[in-house]
């Protein structure tokens, strides 16, 4: 039996050419009784061939995706691929509107609440949806998040460690497809309720991205996630040409790299004013600290120094200065040999 939705929409998924459509999220609100959030969604198919969804605005202040997604979407002919790509540029679009992580109408992080509810919150509603409806048709997802208002990072596309060989190497390959300038295989702090997990466990490929963050845009990331989702299409065989390596501050290449366990995340120790001793794609050695929390209420006490436990490139850092005593304040990545 097909499962319930209360999404309609107005795209038709097994029609060749371009559709620009929404998705229709109930949403009764005090001024708009019988009011509907209409989320954008497009989908381009050219006949046979693989089924690709490409995701941004999962949290709405992750903005690379999202414009790299719109441009695609207004410049792609359905005759310059093969295949199908379902492209969503805002996932919690309520949030993407409202440049915040989490939706600004039921507060839910989208990332935190697959498969979703029938009968849940907007979030939750439109999370279902994409579980029971999108996901079965694809192939591969590639969500593309950046940092967001709270950390700045090397432009990057991850993966996790799977116990599935088979669907491992699938993801290594798809992962190096990207052609950014790190790609990680990564321990995650919490899969519950992501996208990523739902994904992989239908056996499908995910990949995600971090291009960025700030909660701004630069012309480099930019780049970096317009190039990389080229490249994606041509690596499934749905687009002609060969890849492109993007640039990043001079970096022109693009490297593996492991986050094997959870010591090469560094959390604050206290709350305060955080000083990061390096920039994000420098080096650290083993013991070295990356930065130190200042007390502006007790200026005369010492600072205190953050060390990670690993030494590594510096993958992320906070982007803003006060931190909150368990705030991630930089993850480190060593070079991978797969
Ligand atoms: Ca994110």
């Amino acid at each position: 039996m097909t499962e319930m939705t209360r999404v309609s929409t107005d795209i038709d998924y097994d029609k060749n050419g371009k559709q620009h459509g929404h998705l229709s999220v109930p949403n009764s609100r005090d001024n708009s009784g019988w009011g509907t959030l209409l989320m954008p969604i497009t989908v381009i198919k050219n006949g046979e061939g693989p089924t690709l969804l490409l995701s941004g605005g999962n949290h709405g202040d992750e903005y690379e995706g999202p414009v790299a997604l719109m441009k695609l979407i207004r410049a792609l002919d359905p005759s310059e691929i093969k295949g199908k790509i379902i492209v969503i540029p805002g996932l919690n679009y309520p949030a993407f509107l409202a440049g915040k992580r989490l939706s600004p109408i039921d507060g839910k992080n989208m990332n935190r609440i697959f498969p979703g509810k029938y009968d849940g919150t907007i979030s939750e509603v439109i999370a279902h949806y994409v579980y029971h409806y999108v996901l079965p048709q694809i192939d591969a997802c590639y969500d593309l998040h950046s940092g967001g208002y709270s950390m700045f990072m090397v432009p990057s596309a991850m993966c996790h460690y799977l116990e599935d060989k088979d669907l491992m190497a699938r993801h290594i390959e798809a992962l190096k497809a990207f052609r950014a300038p790190m790609m990680l295989i990564a321990e995650e702090l919490d899969v519950a309720g992501m996208l990523d997990t739902a994904v992989e466990e239908m056996g499908k490929v995910f990949i995600g991205t971090e291009l960025g963050g700030g909660a701004i845009l630069t012309p480099e990331s930019v780049k970096v996630a317009e190039t990389g989702i080229r490249n994606v299409l041509k690596h499934f065989g749905m687009m002609e040409g060969e890849p492109v390596t993007p640039t990043w501050r001079g970096q022109t290449e693009a490297k593996l790299y492991e986050i094997p366990d959870l010591g090469y995340f560094c959390q604050a120790k206290a709350d305060g004013l955080y000083e990061p001793f390096y920039e994000i794609g420098d080096w650290v050695e083993e013991g070295a600290p990356v930065g130190q929390i200042h007390f502006p209420q007790s200026p005369e006490h010492d600072a205190m120094v953050v060390a990670p436990k690993k030494g590594g490139r510096i993958w992320c850092r906070r982007a803003p200065g006060m931190v909150e005593k368990g705030d991630a304040v930089a993850v480190l990545a060593i070079e991978s040999e797969k």
